[in-house]
């Protein structure tokens, strides 16, 4: 996803971040504790929102320490302004928060975060740009934040309590309007030098390929993701090709309101 030697117009990232000591957030300690998990203590009767910002949808929800999830919400992303994105956040915890004891607020968003887990340097498909969203929301919703990739977060929730429990090493890819992706090592999210080592959507599978929304060609989600689903589905209908007869009755005949999106 950096810059490429053929003289590829270079993605927003291409210029690496400076090294530093691996954030807090991301450090697991000890097998089986810490992490995301350890960073804020919730106690036996506390609760935690979590809430995944993804290219189309918000969705949040009340979980225990546990992982259980107690109650749930979700709207649609606001996707060009970081302050409606930052809106949408405060009235989810407001509306799922009401009456409960919530202890902290954890935030998976699609983008690619800093090694201290405070700012979402870049998000190809929502109007983040160096923006200090931790900081942001704590000062907004009065609680402790963590704020994580959301591949990092998904990766993580498998290994502590899904399909991942008891797995020394965990790959995780997540499908919706991009891909993302995610490793756990050892239990501990390894994030690489520059703390996106898992965005395996955005490595070039089809060089000169279709312009991607991280500023490279030919990446992964552009051939594999939700949109890239949509994409395709739309040429296929507009061949008038006998494959997309069910498509075009499913839609109407509207082409241009076909998605990828489920
Ligand atoms: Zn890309």
């Amino acid at each position: 996803m950096y810059a490429q030697s053929s003289g590829e117009q270079a993605g927003p990232l291409s210029r690496p971040v400076p090294w530093r000591r691996r954030s807090a957030p991301y450090r697991a300690g000890r097998r089986g504790g810490g992490g995301f998990h350890g960073q804020v203590r919730l106690g036996r009767r506390g609760l935690a929102i979590g809430i995944d910002i993804g290219g189309t949808k918000v969705a949040a929800g009340v979980v225990d320490a546990e992982g259980r999830i107690l109650s749930e919400a979700r709207r649609t992303t606001p996707g060009t302004d970081p302050r409606a994105v930052e809106q949408v956040i405060v009235e989810l915890v407001e509306e799922l928060g009401r009456g409960q004891r919530i202890r902290s607020v954890g935030i998976g968003a699609a983008g690619w975060m800093d090694l201290d887990g405070g700012t979402v340097l870049f998000s190809p498909h929502l109007a983040w740009r160096n923006e200090p969203l931790r900081a942001n929301l704590q000062q907004l919703l009065r609680r402790p934040v963590l704020l994580a990739n959301d591949a990092d977060a998904a990766a993580w929730a498998e290994w502590r309590f899904g399909a991942g429990q008891g797995e020394d090493r965990l790959v995780c890819i997540t499908l919706g309007t991009g891909i993302g992706g995610a490793m756990v090592m050892d239990g501990r999210v390894e994030r690489g030098r520059f703390g996106v080592a898992g965005e395996f959507g955005h490595q070039i599978i089809m060089p000169g390929g279709h312009r991607c929304e991280c500023g490279n060609r030919g990446c992964w989600e552009q051939y594999a993701s939700g949109n890239a689903l949509g994409r395709e589905a739309r040429i296929l209908a507009r061949s008038n090709s006998p494959m997309a007869q069910d498509l075009l009755a499913a839609v109407g005949g509207r082409v241009e309101t076909i998605t990828g999106a489920w």
